[in-house]
């Protein structure tokens, strides 16, 4: 089965790439490169560097396939709040497209990158699939978008797909090419900026009069070798015409305070930090109700906290 990954040379994408191979699946690849890195490609794939707006370079990408998995877009929330078309235009245009030229090469089986922000500020805890989605900012706003038209296009014209929306995703693993880790520039996630703090630059603690028992916001940090796995249970679950949703997460939660001093214990260290003003568009707490991916998926993450840490450490170096 030959499988196409939209974003195969980023951190999510690339990481699904190595363990797809692994299982013996054939892959091509359509990355623009923009946030992802040609060196994340392994030899045996057929990668196409090219965009999702530019349907040419889909139909090439497509050759030979018979499902997709759609990792490619644009992900960062604060550039989402300044750059509202930046995302509407690459993220839901783009799988526009790519719906388009699934449905001309009769490809009818999709995994889709959703993602917690489709929920926005939860009013119940943990979140299940069921729960009021009502984004805080552009990018969930096309995230949710895309489960939409995804919905849609499975009822006229028969896609069976998956949209799986994904909490905090952490961890590495490590490739035959060397580790398969976060490479953002600015880096804004937490572990690795909590890995990185110096006493000269400190990580800032975003809040810490926060409702939670420490006063720093608690998020549902998930693996990303769990994370693939889920992707592959789902592909394999797709059968029937129909567009099913899964959270991925763990289904627990970490505070900030928490992650500082699993990090600390991983590094045998205290971790410099300096306690900051709120982020925007930041919520207090997200966990994620897991028994959907668990019963239909017969998923269930295995690797903790501690692994996130430790494997992106190690990929430091
Ligand atoms: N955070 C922080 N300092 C940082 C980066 C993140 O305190 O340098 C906090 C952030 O406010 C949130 C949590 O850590 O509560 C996870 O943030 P991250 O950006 O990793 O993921 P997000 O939840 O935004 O997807």
């Amino acid at each position: 089965m030959r499988i196409l990954v939209t974003g195969g040379a980023g951190y999510i994408g690339s990481t699904a790439v190595d363990i797809l191979m692994s299982q013996g699946f054939d892959v091509n690849i359509l990355d623009d490169c923009s946030t992802g890195h040609a060196d994340n490609v392994p030899a045996g794939t057929t990668f196409i560097q090219g965009s999702l707006l530019n349907t040419s370079d889909i139909g090439q990408a497509l050759k030979g396939c018979d499902a997709v998995m759609h990792f490619a877009g644009k992900s960062l929330v604060g550039e989402s709040v300044e750059k509202p078309e930046l995302y509407w235009s690459v993220n839901v245009g783009g799988t526009r497209n790519l719906l388009d030229e699934m449905r001309r090469a009769n490809i009818q089986k999709l995994i889709f990158s959703s993602s917690a922000a489709t929920y926005g500020e939860p009013e119940v805890l943990p979140i299940s699939e069921g729960a009021p989605t009502r984004p805080t900012n552009a990018y969930g706003a096309t995230k949710l978008a895309i489960d939409a038209m995804i919905t849609d296009e499975a009822r006229g014209h028969g896609l069976c797909a998956a949209s799986l929306r994904y909490f905090n995703v952490a961890g590495c693993l490590k490739s035959a090419r060397g580790w398969l880790t976060e490479r953002h520039n600015p880096e804004t996630h937490l572990i690795p900026n909590v890995l990185r703090s110096t006493s000269a630059n400190p990580v800032k603690i975003f809040g810490s009069d926060w409702p939670t028992k420490d006063g720093t916001c608690i998020r549902d940090y998930v693996h990303v070798v769990d994370l693939i796995d889920a992707h592959i249970k789902a592909l394999n679950s797709l059968g029937k015409t129909g567009h099913e949703i899964f959270n991925l997460g763990s289904g627990g939660g970490y505070s900030v305070r928490e992650v500082l001093a699993a990090s600390s214990s991983a590094i045998g260290k205290e971790i410099a930090f300096v306690d900051s003003p709120r982020r925007a568009g930041d919520p207090a707490v997200l966990i994620a109700d897991i028994s959907k991916a668990e019963r239909v998926l017969n998923w269930k993450p295995t690797r903790d906290i501690g692994a996130m840490v430790g494997d992106t450490l190690a990929s430091f170096g």
